[in-house]
């Protein structure tokens, strides 16, 4: 397994553990706590992980001290905690947003927040507006966006868990329909090949059952982020318990 990514994530139909929440957000991006407020609740929880995933662009400049900070900090800690980034996605070359400086740093979170196009990422509502004029088909949207992500789980420089897979579809006024299983086998083949993670997202309750099902099927590894912005939203499940629930009843 992905150095990175144990004992975080659990294999195939064995449902993600919920004791482990590797998507959360401290002051140092746009959470709303410090570090040690995020860690003290993980340990209120007594979970059995967790990792922090602050957002980053090409021209952040604190990683080095971000890591310092999330190591002396993981020394005094009573889980496990584990230093992320989260990137978005630029192109569907695959580019991701990322610094150059990532030593310490051990997974990033690929995030949809654009439409990777060929020459960067479009903003929700400009593809919404294409589509609703009949300038885009949705197809189109779907292949970019899963071109894009096969490109970055292949080219990215750190282990990859795809952050709230599909979230940015409803921003174009799209749904998961619109994503087909040659869309999802190639995608697990993906996240297969280069032991990438795909998260079950409590913030943006995506992907679906069906895509979390679909996945689980074909071995890919899953996990749980809050996405939490603040310690009250810290592992705090309903639609990943939701979604884990369903995939044990499928087993
Ligand atoms: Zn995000
Ligand atoms: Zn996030």
């Amino acid at each position: 397994m992905t150095p990175g990514l144990d004992p975080t994530a659990s294999r195939g139909l064995s449902p993600p553990a919920l004791a482990v929440d590797l998507h959360m957000h401290t002051t140092t991006s746009d959470g709303h706590a410090p570090l040690a407020d995020m860690i003290a609740q993980a340990e209120r929880l007594d979970l059995s992980g967790m990792g922090v995933s602050d957002h980053v662009r090409s021209d952040t400049d604190w990683v080095p001290e971000y890591v310092r900070a999330v190591r002396s900090a993981r020394r005094l800690a009573a889980l496990p905690v584990r230093c992320g980034v989260e990137a978005k996605i630029l192109d569907t070359r695959g580019r991701l947003d990322l610094p150059h400086a990532l030593a310490g740093v051990d997974y990033v979170l690929v995030a949809d927040h654009r439409v990777p196009a060929l020459d960067g990422p479009l903003h929700p509502a400009d593809v919404r507006s294409a589509i609703d004029r009949g300038e885009l088909p949705a197809a189109a949207v779907v292949d970019a966006l899963i071109e894009a992500t096969v490109r970055a789980l292949e080219s990215s420089p750190l282990p990859a868990i795809i952050a709230h897979l599909f979230s940015v579809l409803p921003k174009c006024g799209l749904t998961e329909t619109a994503v087909g299983k040659e869309h999802l086998n190639r995608l697990a083949a993906t996240c297969r090949r280069t032991a990438s993670a795909v998260e079950i997202n409590e913030k943006w309750r995506c992907p679906s059952s069906r895509v979390v099902r679909m996945l689980a099927r074909q071995g890919v590894l899953l996990t749980a982020g809050s996405d939490a912005h603040a310690p009250a939203e810290v592992a705090r499940w309903s639609y990943v318990r939701a979604v884990v629930d369903d995939l044990a009843a499928a087993a």
